[in-house]
């Protein structure tokens, strides 16, 4: 009820008009083109370093998609369901031992860890998402930013 009264509330501000919309940049006065859009995007002057890494790397596209949500903490973990009232509990449904942040889903659950450890990658230093990009992997599998060891 709180949600919807705050809604109502900015609903209440917006006046309509009969000219068309328009699209616009918040970093920009511009209005909003794709090639702006794409520029900024590879602007190491506003993109953060994980931004940078993932949209220059080599991985297909779905997989920077999927890793760009990843580093935002945007993916469809129970905890960010339960968060948006999607999902009753934010329990794991692999291991119901923990909520299922990505910390847990990635790393701290026990079949996640299986995996992990089964491919060779070590993620005991893995606090921060930020440390992936230092994880210590073996030379068979292609580091996140696709460069194979040497
Ligand atoms: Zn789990």
């Amino acid at each position: 009820m709180s949600e919807l009264t705050t809604l109502i509330q900015m609903l209440e501000q917006v006046q309509l008009t009969d000219s068309p919309d328009e699209r616009t940049m918040r970093l920009s006065t511009s209005s909003f083109n794709s090639r702006q859009a794409y520029g900024m995007l590879m602007d190491s002057s506003i993109a953060d370093g994980n931004g940078l890494r993932i949209w220059k790397s080599r991985m297909p596209n779905k997989v920077k998609v999927f890793a760009w949500l990843f580093f935002r903490d945007r993916l469809s973990t129970r905890v960010n369901l339960h968060r948006k009232h999607v999902q009753p509990v934010d329990t794991c449904s692999r291991c119901g031992t923990s909520s299922e942040s990505w910390q847990h889903a990635f790393f701290h659950c026990p079949y996640t860890a299986e995996l992990w450890s089964r491919i060779g990658v070590d993620i005991s230093n893995v606090q921060e998402m930020e440390d992936l990009w230092s994880a210590h992997h073996p030379a068979a599998v292609c580091s996140a930013t696709g460069q194979m060891s040497s």
